[in-house]
C-alpha cells in the first residue's frame, strides 16, 4: 500500500485511514493547511522521501487542498 498524506483540521483527520501516522506535521506555506503522512510498515524506509514529496505537493495544490494525497 502506498503512503498517503491526509488533511487534518483541528487535529482530526479528514479521512479515516489506518496504518501508522507520522508525527511530523506538514503545512502549506500559503494557508497553513495541515497534513500528516499515514504509512504502512513497508513504507517506513521511504518516509523521509515521502515527507519531501508531500510538502511539495501540498504547496503545489494550494489553494485546492484535497483530503488526501497519494505518495
Ligand atoms: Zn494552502
Amino acid at each position: 500500500m502506498p503512503a498517503e498524506a491526509i488533511l487534518y483540521t483541528n487535529n482530526i483527520p479528514a479521512i479515516v485511514y489506518g496504518k501508522n501516522v507520522d508525527s511530523v506535521l506538514l503545512t502549506c506555506l500559503s494557508c497553513g493547511a495541515e497534513y500528516h503522512i499515514h504509512y504502512s510498515n513497508s513504507e517506513f524506509r521511504r518516509l523521509a522521501d515521502s515527507r519531501i514529496l508531500a510538502e511539495s505537493r501540498i504547496n503545489a495544490e494550494h489553494p485546492n487542498h484535497e483530503r488526501s494525497i497519494l505518495l
